[in-house]
């Protein structure tokens, strides 16, 4: 298969992690017959620094024209960087906002899987941690309560501040079907999770997503309200595969989700659009205090780069090789010092950014 990427190496540490999952890529598709290429373009504060502006028509152009999008990470130090000077519309994360609307990114999938070796990072019971969890949250990006109309006005005496949650039935149905769909990729259960004993937009949300659900008989679909969800994420997050909300929710739960694993470089995201288009990049930030030290791990963005060819290119094989060469590396003992945490001076082997994209490297093999 021939892929076509452009990539985003942002700020930070975002060049040296996307450097890394390139290098994975690269061996993947010299493995598995695959051709690649790569496009690298600006955004965030180095766009700011070239051409004054965090986003460029030629930026969105080139990841228009491309298969899929790989990102690393935009932004800087948000009290020191000059870039948080200028007006909002003007700093690194509106390029962000940005290139999604561009974009048309509807679908925000985080998935949270707590690796074995990393379990002493899980900050729940010891119970739940053994058990081991394996979910993906899938928010609604570009609808409800952060789109809909907003005021803050004097009414009758009395500043008064509203905000609107609204959805339409197609925002509703579009994400549906990527969730059954991406539940069909993974262990067939979709849990939809809503407010539906109080909102009306929660109510049209469970019946769409009902409808929805009689197209794919061999998924598993149950409802959950939001206030219990977040309770069992913290009782039994074994409980879920494929997490189904809308734009808030999703943005609260899938924060709650990722901190459950304890680990911040470990968990990638994947934002997809209509048709098999997406952008790929790690949940975590620059990370601006590490930048340029080759300490950052690399593991959140080639978890990335594997999510991009299983939902982006159907190639699960390949995906499934990246995750395997993940689990070897931590089976083995090495870590980056992230990872490390109070087990510092321990047996571990601690390596860096690029020493640990060459251990990924080495171990990706046919599956
Ligand atoms: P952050 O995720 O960059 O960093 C939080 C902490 O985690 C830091 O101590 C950092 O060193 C550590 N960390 C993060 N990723 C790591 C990795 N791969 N390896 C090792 N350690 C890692 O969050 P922040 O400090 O709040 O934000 C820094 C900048 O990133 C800000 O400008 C923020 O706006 C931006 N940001 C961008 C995105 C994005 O591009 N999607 C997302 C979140 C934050």
């Amino acid at each position: 298969m021939k892929m076509n990427i452009t990539c985003i190496p942002g700020d930070g540490i975002g060049p040296e992690i996307v450097t890394q999952a390139k290098k994975v890529l690269d061996k993947v598709c010299e493995v598995y017959g695959h051709e690649i290429t790569y496009k690298d373009v600006l955004m965030g504060g180095c766009s700011i620094d070239a051409f004054g502006v965090p986003l460029t028509d030629e930026t969105i152009e080139a990841a228009k024209s491309a298969d899929a999008v790989l990102m690393g990470s935009i932004g800087g130090n948000t009290s020191t960087s000059p870039w948080y000077k200028l007006e909002p519309s003007k700093r690194p994360e509106a390029g962000l906002l940005g290139i999604r609307k561009a974009l048309g990114l509807f679908a925000n999938l985080r998935p949270a899987y707590l690796y074995p070796q990393l379990k002493e990072a899980c900050p729940l019971k010891e119970a739940a941690a053994e058990k081991g969890f394996d979910m993906l949250i899938m928010r609604e990006l570009t609808g409800g309560l952060y789109f809909g109309e907003r005021y803050t006005r004097e009414i009758e005496g009395e500043i008064t501040a509203c905000d609107t949650l609204i959805y339409k039935e197609s925002e509703i149905r579009r994400i549906a079907v990527k969730a059954f769909e991406v539940a069909r990729k993974r262990r067939k259960s979709v849990i939809s999770v809503d407010k539906a004993n109080v909102l009306d937009s929660s109510r049209l949300w469970r019946k769409v997503v009902n409808e929805v659900s009689e197209d794919y008989p061999d998924v598993k679909l149950e409802h959950m309200l939001v206030d219990n969800c977040a309770m069992q994420l913290v009782r039994d997050p074994a409980q879920f595969d494929v997490v189904l909300t809308e734009n808030m929710f999703g943005d609260i739960l899938s924060d709650e989700a990722s901190m459950i694993t304890g680990s911040i470089g470990m968990l990638p995201s994947a934002s997809l659009a209509n048709g098999s288009f997406g952008l790929y990049e790690p949940s975590h930030g620059s990370a601006p205090d590490i930048a340029g030290k080759d300490i950052a791990n690399p593991i959140a963005t080639v978890l990335s780069a594997a999510m991009m060819l299983r939902y982006s290119f159907n190639l699960d094989k390949e995906a499934d090789a990246i995750e395997g060469a993940v689990r070897k590396v931590l089976e083995e003992g090495y870590r980056t010092v992230d990872l490390l945490g109070s087990a510092e001076g321990s047996s571990f082997k601690r390596v860096g950014c690029k020493e640990m994209g060459d251990l990924l490297v080495e171990r990706i093999a046919v599956v």
